[in-house]
């Protein structure tokens, strides 16, 4: 028999080297490694799904009559000796894994590995795109998946005459009416379930000395079988898909979750497949049912940004994890974990949901949390690893482009041409955070000054000598230069860090 060794990331009966397994030739084998699961202080709602839906997969494939070895062991290499000694194989293969470090494991345990069908664009596609280019922008990027994969696409041109429909997009929240997004699903929790909470409950107490989980209680938001995955794709293109252009980059307080699919935990564990989700979509706009600006919007980031950030990180992988551009060494500081805590409501709002939900959405992510992280100088390799702790749909490939690269520049511009950092100016733009918090966006210097509008003014006097050259923020760095506060700046920026390390911000 041949052993297929399935990742907690490839839980797709098509995946590359389940599709053509049958129970009569192929036994499974999933590992639930006990190093990995006591390793961080995970948000208690992401471990729970990765090993309820592994649960839920294995149990899948026994009722098809697969035999499937599903262990509990030290550590994943632990589990695949152990299997090779019980069952002697006649060969173990397994999809391309999504992570450098599994790679490396399959490669040093002489396991086979078939390419991944889990993403649109593999690295040996994207050479086909880099090698015609000398930069390889994320926008020509996609246009090139536009053209080669026909989505949106209509006799070699765009359908509706342009690429790209931004413009219609990026709205400020409105002002009332928050409740206009369709509250997500929720499902009631099953047998397995309720095994891996008492599982959960009963790890938390046999390893004391190791990091405790997190975070609230699962209830049922975040699917853990694939129908359930099913269901609230379903759901997303039905109830909420056209509403996602407009106020994609908005922030509310009182919605968490706006038109977002809540779709990128799914995807990343392969409850479902990119060509899936996408042709969801197609259909959804051939039909009528969703305007071009949300349409085009929504399939731009999974054809676009996400294949893109996949290809980055095999791009620049093993060194990208370990960027740090700027010399960057602030350690990660208390408010991260203590969120409820701190008197910026921009941030405490965020920090909550990521508490109730294990989420937050792209915006929070790089305007709210990352642009906190770079403003003040917080280590990539920390940062990094608080967000793969807490965000549902964390792993290697996508945090480390979308944090090191596009958050922090750490990368030193090989995802993004610029920095992105602001004051409180954009936030207040782009959510009703400010209007009741006890700092003032406008001012840069006073103790009510809004953190964000001194440590961006501070951060451009900063590293002014890096970035005045920079077209996209040379500006701002000139308008840095000349402000006649700019000293009085700098020390409030400096009393800010201190009350920031005491947790006293
Ligand atoms: P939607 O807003 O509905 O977008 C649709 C889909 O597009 C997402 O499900 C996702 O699959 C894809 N997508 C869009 N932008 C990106 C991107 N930049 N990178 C990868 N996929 C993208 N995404 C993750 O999946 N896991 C992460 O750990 C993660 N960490 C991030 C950290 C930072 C600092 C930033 C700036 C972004 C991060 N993202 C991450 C990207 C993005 O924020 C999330 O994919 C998105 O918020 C997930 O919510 P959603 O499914 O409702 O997305
Ligand atoms: Fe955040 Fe500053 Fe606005 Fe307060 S004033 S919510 S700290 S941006």
């Amino acid at each position: 028999m041949i052993t297929v060794l399935v990742f907690g990331d490839q839980l797709h009966r098509a995946m590359t080297a389940m599709a053509t397994a049958h129970p009569s030739t192929h036994r499974v084998l999933m590992v639930e490694a006990h190093d990995k699961i006591t390793s961080r202080r995970w948000h208690v709602q992401r471990l729970f799904l990765y090993l309820s839906a592994m649960r839920h997969f294995a149990q899948e494939l026994r009722l098809e009559g697969f035999e499937v070895d599903y262990r509990s062991a030290s550590s994943m290499r632990s589990g695949i000796s152990a299997h090779r000694e019980e069952h002697s194989p006649s060969e173990v293969i397994a999809t391309e894994p999504n992570s450098y470090n599994a790679r490396v494991l399959c490669a040093s345990l002489n396991i086979a590995t078939v390419r991944s069908n889990q993403f649109l664009c593999h690295p040996s596609d994207f050479s086909t795109f880099s090698a015609q280019r000398k930069s390889f922008k994320m926008e020509d990027f996609y246009r090139w998946q536009r053209s080669r994969l026909g989505y949106l696409m209509h006799e070699g041109k765009p359908v509706g005459g342009q690429w790209n429909f931004d413009h219609d997009n990026r709205e400020p929240p409105p002002k009332n009416d928050h409740d206009r997004w369709p509250a997500p699903l929720l499902s009631d929790l099953d047998d397995i379930d309720t095994e891996v909470l008492a599982h959960l409950q009963h790890v938390g107490e046999l390893h004391e000395t190791a990091p405790k989980h997190w975070g609230l209680a699962p209830d049922g938001l975040w699917a853990t079988t694939r129908a359930g995955a099913v269901e609230r794709l379903n759901f997303f293109v039905e109830n909420v898909l056209a509403m996602f252009g407009p106020h994609e980059d908005a922030m509310l307080s009182d919605n968490w979750h706006l038109a977002h699919s809540l779709l990128s935990p799914y995807l990343n564990i392969g409850l479902l497949l990119p060509h899936e989700v996408v042709d969801a979509v197609q259909k959804a706009f051939d039909a009528g049912r969703i305007p071009i600006n949300s349409a085009e919007g929504f399939i731009r980031q999974i054809i676009g940004w996400r294949e893109y950030v996949w290809n980055m990180y095999w791009l620049f992988m093993p060194a990208y994890r370990d960027m740090n551009e700027l010399g960057v060494d602030r350690s990660l500081p208390p408010l991260f974990r203590e969120g409820g805590k701190t008197q910026m409501r921009c941030m405490k709002v965020t920090l909550d949901a990521i508490h109730d939900y294990s989420w937050a959405h792209h915006i929070q992510r790089l305007m709210v949390l990352g642009n906190f992280a770079l403003l003040t100088g917080i280590t990539p390799r920390e940062f990094t690893n608080w967000m793969w702790d807490s965000f549902i749909d964390a792993a290697e490939w996508v945090m480390v482009p979308n944090v090191v690269g596009m958050s922090l520049y750490a990368d030193g511009g090989r995802m993004a041409t610029k920095p992105y950092i602001s004051g409180g100016a954009y936030i207040d733009k782009m959510s009703d955070y400010c209007k009741g918090c006890f700092y003032d966006r406008k001012k840069r210097v006073g103790d009510d000054a809004c953190p964000f509008t001194t440590l961006y003014w501070d951060f451009l006097l900063r590293h002014d000598e890096k970035f005045v050259k920079n077209p996209r923020v040379s500006r701002q760095v000139y308008a840095a230069r000349k402000l006649n506060d700019g000293a009085e700046i700098q020390k409030r920026a400096r009393d800010v860090l201190l009350m920031l390390d005491d947790g006293q911000l």
